[in-house]
């Protein structure tokens, strides 16, 4: 059976009879000079003797005006050229392949990122004519692997290489008597004993184990391989370690997220946040209940060295105060209409030992949910903090003689105020701390104009 061939699809007439009768009869009268240009026995002369120099030109003359092809079109190959695929077998890839258009289908992601410009310069857009590709509708994400659930087999071996806080005088009292345990319950087994990582308990940092054989059926108590807090209520007591931790988290700019962060990254398994938090809400408490004491019997101790000085009144004493801030109250000028600032510490130090220890603490927080800043009180409100320190001062004996402040604050006008509202029975005295001293000074050294006659400088470098 013959197959059937495509026939040819017909094609558009190029020229209208009229200018196909007109191409005949002048390639008819010139046929020739035509036929002669590709032999070498017609000259240049003869052929610029009929105004033919290229087939271009012979066209001019042919064609009617309208149909005439555009000027300055000289195609075609000068004799003895050769073609630049004679003999060969690749064809290097020319520039318009790298030009072409690029399809590329990506995911639902990275389409939007790529379709998705924030900012369109014009310039980044044509720098060097690469087109950009053409994306086909997105594909969806990776086909997600489901979990499967480990054996019980498997997840002894994942949890092998993991890494435990163990107390290391129980670690060898439960391997001690887990060995003899063993020896005695199965005397001829040689079975490898672990622990069952299946039935481990964990809290926070800590954990109880029990142990298993590999052979046998054997399998021992669990055992507190940690060391607890003593307490007398009744329930499980909580681990020494993890108080401890919350104590050094609480004097470290670290939280829950970032211990937990390096605690998984030794291969550990970390405690949860909500467990931190949790023994935080007992710790904290107990660790500014222990602030509190020691300040009070500093002051107590304060009042005991000026009696031993032999002042007349020992509890009119010199102190110096300033807030601290976790954002600098100055720093949002420009950036925000809020005050940057969220917390507040403002400390209270006296001035009349070397020691310099610091008595009085108010601390205020504007993130607490619980125990916010009343509202209208200002978290740059030194005055009222200032007063709030001293007041709690003054209920242990002790007034403010000389108060060293910066001379911006407000806290020297809660002193006096005090005084005035007879709260304390001491007149205070405002002193100006020395950082701020030597700021003025130099200030008033830079605006005093007399002393550059008396000492000229230049500040241009001689020739
Ligand atoms: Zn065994």
């Amino acid at each position: 059976m013959q197959t059937q061939r495509k026939l040819p699809r017909l094609r558009k007439t190029n020229f209208s009879q009229l200018e196909e009768n007109i191409l005949q009869t002048e390639v008819e009268k010139n046929y020739a000079v035509i036929k002669e240009k590709h032999s070498t026995s017609t000259t240049n002369l003869e052929k610029t003797e009929y105004g033919i120099t290229s087939p271009t030109k012979l066209m001019l003359l042919v064609l009617p005006t309208g149909l005439r092809r555009r000027k300055g079109n000289n195609s075609g190959f000068p004799t003895g050229t050769v073609p630049y695929n004679r003999q060969r077998k690749t064809v290097k890839p020319s520039k318009s392949d790298t030009t072409q258009t690029v399809y590329k289908r990506l995911t639902r992601k990275m389409t939007s990122l790529v379709q998705n410009i924030p900012y369109k310069d014009t310039d980044t857009q044509c720098v060097n004519d690469t087109k950009p590709a053409v994306l086909l509708r997105p594909r969806d994400t990776a086909p997600k692997i489901p979990k499967t659930k480990k054996s019980a087999k498997k997840n002894q071996r994942s949890e092998d290489s993991s890494n435990r806080t163990v107390n290391v005088r129980l670690n060898a009292i439960m391997w001690n008597s887990v060995f003899r345990e063993h020896q005695r319950l199965h005397p001829n087994c040689n079975g490898f004993l672990q622990w069952n990582m299946e039935r481990e308990e964990k809290f926070g940092f800590v954990n109880r184990e029990e142990a298993m054989c590999d052979k046998c059926n054997y399998q021992s108590r669990k055992f507190k391989l940690y060391e607890e807090v003593q307490t007398k209520k009744p329930g499980r007591k909580a681990a020494k370690i993890n108080v401890s931790a919350q104590a050094a988290l609480s004097q470290t700019p670290l939280g829950y997220t970032g211990l937990r962060k390096i605690v998984l990254g030794c291969n550990m398994p970390a405690p949860s946040a909500s467990g931190l938090q949790k023994r935080a809400n007992k710790v904290l408490p107990e660790i500014i209940n222990i602030n509190k004491e020691d300040m009070k019997a500093r002051r107590k101790q304060l009042i005991e060295i000026n009696t031993l000085r032999g002042r007349k009144d020992p509890g009119s004493v010199s102190l110096q105060a300033d807030g601290a801030y976790n954002n600098a109250i100055y720093s949002g000028i420009g950036k925000t209409p809020f005050q940057p600032a969220t917390q507040v510490v403002y400390s209270v130090a006296e001035a009349e030992t070397e020691d310099k220890s610091i008595i009085g603490v108010v601390c205020k927080n504007k993130l607490c949910s619980i125990h916010p800043i009343k509202s209208g009180e200002n978290i740059g409100d030194e005055y009222t903090w200032a007063k709030e320190a001293l007041q709690d001062l003054a209920s242990d004996g002790i007034e403010a003689k000389h108060l060293t402040t910066d001379p911006d604050s407000s806290a020297y006008r809660a002193a006096d105020d005090l005084y005035l509202e007879n709260t304390t029975s001491t007149e205070p005295e405002h002193f100006l701390d020395t950082r701020h001293f030597l700021n003025n000074h130099r200030k008033n050294i830079k605006n005093n104009k007399e002393l550059g006659e008396i000492m000229p400088g230049r500040t241009k470098k001689r020739p």
